[in-house]
């Protein structure tokens, strides 16, 4: 088949996309320092350090703003809602003349609001006045068919080649797994450069592919567990036997749509190992747990990447990538630890990117340390960007934060992270504000008049539309 010689040599290219993020990062960065007032509100200072241009304290990659991860998804993933239900009837095969009654009249009223809103994608339609109104007044069936509509729409997707066009525009520092990834997309888009990524990887020879590199990759981690069991006791090894031949069974002759298999492999060692109370064995369990940790999945694997998100909706793929790069608040006492939860406030917020974020859960952070010491080290460089953020006027409201988190990392961290925080100058951050807003105040007094009314209606329809979406 011609794909797989492609598909290889193209994944070892990442010596290139190092050079062309590491420029990036520095465009992006120089980008931040400039002179920006806050869109939200009518003040040159960012007030989320989830707005600036941070390094995850976790793996150390630059993150992306949570805005511009919301915009990508909004303005890039998702059509404007007026081209998506056009696109209903030839991708989806949603013949209109076909449907219910209901569905008839749901589909004009939506379709009619659509055109009189032609930048905005369904999810941002459903938020306006008038749908909302609408809403209030619907019946259980109405509801039902505007869901469908809804769902039908964020399905409707872009050609592969924009996307990882769009991907690439915003130069990711992506990790390992996901700059593999894209390389692979990358490809993929080459070679089928009009059809939907979705499609793409649903293609049976795509399909198969990366499903034999993963079965390739599981059979030999399993086998490498294969003499950890020959060195347990005549009791145990039968149990973890069979918990292995099942692991082979599960691994290469379940279809290929039965989900979460790595898990239930895991959970039948576990299982089999439940019970052991000779010292001797339960070392080798450990051992043995320890190497079926490192079954691919699909955070650290790109073949299991791509078997599991072919899988899922049109959209999913390059909404998850794009994901796991942002700019999000971690709980750094978790917020769902039993019996002990940690506040949603910003004493409690350290900037991790979505995937450290994600691959965190409730665990410690000396428990992460444990697998990746240089949290240490980036946690401490996150926390200098931020002072320095502060210390230039640009960040307000975070004049304490620097010395509030200081005692919580130490917690979690069983005393790891001990940050210095002894570059924050008050004083300095104080003048900068002052100059700053000044400086803001007399850029907005020359302002044409009329770009000042744009300003105040577009505050003005923002305000409004917050107070919908609370409703
Ligand atoms: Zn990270």
């Amino acid at each position: 088949m011609k794909i797989i010689p492609i598909i290889n040599p193209i994944i070892n290219i990442s010596a290139q996309t190092n050079k062309i993020t590491s420029a990036a990062r520095h465009y992006r960065s120089q980008d931040t320092v400039s002179f920006k007032r806050n869109k939200n509100d009518n003040t040159p200072f960012i007030n989320d350090t989830r707005e600036l241009d941070l390094h995850c304290a976790g793996c150390g990659k630059l993150m992306l703003k949570n805005s511009t991860v919301n915009d990508f998804i909004n303005k890039k993933i998702y059509f404007p809602a007026h081209t998506a239900l056009k696109r209903l009837s030839h991708e989806q095969n949603f013949q209109i003349k076909e449907q219910s009654p209901t569905m008839q009249k749901v589909y004009t009223f939506i379709t009619r609001e659509a055109a009189q809103n032609p930048n905005l994608n369904i999810e941002e339609l459903i938020k306006t006045p008038k749908l909302q109104e609408y809403i209030k007044k619907a019946n259980k069936e109405q509801i039902t068919a505007i869901e469908e509509l809804k769902t039908r729409c964020k399905r409707v997707s872009h050609s592969s080649q924009y996307i990882v066009d769009e991907i690439d525009k915003l130069h990711p520092d992506f990790q390992k797994t996901e700059a593999a990834i894209l390389q692979d997309l990358k490809l993929l888009s080459k070679l089928y450069p009009a059809e939907t990524i979705h499609n793409i990887l649903n293609k049976p020879e795509i399909k198969e592919h990366y499903l034999a590199k993963l079965q390739k990759k599981q059979n030999s981690r399993l086998k490498k567990v294969t003499p950890l069991i020959q060195q347990l006791s005549p009791e145990c090894a039968p149990k973890a036997e069979t918990a292995l031949n099942e692991s082979f069974r599960i691994f290469n002759t379940e279809s290929m749509d039965i989900m979460h298999k790595r898990t239930r492999v895991i959970e039948k060692f576990q299982k089999a190992f439940k019970d052991i109370d000779n010292a001797n064995d339960k070392e080798i369990a450990k051992l043995i747990m320890r190497r079926l940790e490192k079954l691919p999945d699909s955070k650290n694997d790109v073949n299991a990447f791509m078997v599991k998100y072919s899988r899922k909706s049109e959209n999913a793929i390059h909404k998850i990538l794009i994901e796991r790069l942002r700019n999000t608040n971690d709980h750094v006492k978790p917020e769902h630890r039993k019996g002990d939860e940690g506040q949603s406030i910003k004493k409690n917020y350290l900037n991790l990117c979505g995937k450290c974020n994600h691959e965190r859960k409730t665990d410690s952070y000396s428990e992460i340390i444990d697998k990746n010491p240089q949290m240490q080290e980036n946690t401490q460089k996150q926390i200098d960007e931020i002072i320095d953020f502060i210390n230039k006027g640009i960040l307000s409201e975070y004049d304490t934060w620097p010395n509030d988190i200081k005692m919580p990392l130490g917690l979690e961290s069983e005393g790891q992270i001990i940050i210095d925080t002894s570059k924050l100058d008050i004083r300095k951050a104080k003048a900068a504000r002052t100059k700053r807003l000044q400086e803001f105040t007399e850029a907005e007094k020359h302002k044409p008049q009329d770009e000042i009314a744009k300003t105040m209606y577009r505050r003005h329809g923002k305000k409004e539309q917050t107070n919908i979406t609370q409703q």
